[in-house]
């Protein structure tokens, strides 16, 4: 099997930028892994050599019923069940929110290897704004640059060390 990577976020962090970054495609794309729910964008990557599934949420549309906060709490679980590691980005212009928290504490409720990806850093990298993400309590912070295509080598060394 494939180690699988989920991107949990928060919306206009970048997790989309990413997912294309990662699977080096445009567009999202929907593909059909066997025992993987279809509802999510689902993309293949490879990095050293090794190759891994990488699920992008909180882009689709919720249903009249549950809406969208509801939505997007019900994607990003079922990613993290399924998920070998969990990559949470969060936003260095935007800097630290609630909602960043509200996720971080699901996720350490989660049990799985999570780490924290500061995207938008191009040019940040040594920022001080950086710092404030230490505040989350997870852990190493890998700064990148979804958009320009920075960091992402080491985000994945990282991501896929121990899978
Ligand atoms: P999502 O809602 O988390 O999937 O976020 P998107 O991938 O749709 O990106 C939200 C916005 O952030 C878009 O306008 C992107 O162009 C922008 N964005 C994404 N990655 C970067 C980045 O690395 N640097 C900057 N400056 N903007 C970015
Ligand atoms: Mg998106």
């Amino acid at each position: 099997m494939k180690p699988v990577i989920a991107l949990v976020g928060r919306p206009n962090v970048g997790k989309s930028t990413l997912f294309n970054r990662l699977t080096k495609t445009r567009d999202a794309i929907v593909a059909d892994f066997a025992g993987l729910t279809r509802d999510r964008h689902y993309g293949d990557g490879r990095h050293n050599g090794v190759e891994f599934i990488v699920v992008d949420t909180g882009g689709f549309e919720p249903d009249s019923t549950t809406g969208i906060v509801k939505e997007m709490a019900r994607q990003t679980r079922q990613a993290v069940a399924e998920a070998d590691v969990v990559i949470f980005v969060v936003d260095i212009r935007l800097g630290l929110s609630v909602q960043d928290h509200d996720i971080a504490r699901y996720l350490r409720t989660a049990q799985k290897n999570v780490l924290i990806a500061v995207n938008k850093a191009e040019g940040m990298s040594e920022s001080p704004m950086l710092n404030e993400f230490h505040e989350l309590g997870m852990g190493e912070l890998h700064p990148i640059s979804a958009a320009h295509g920075q960091g992402i080598r080491s985000l994945l060394d990282a991501a896929l060390e121990g899978v």
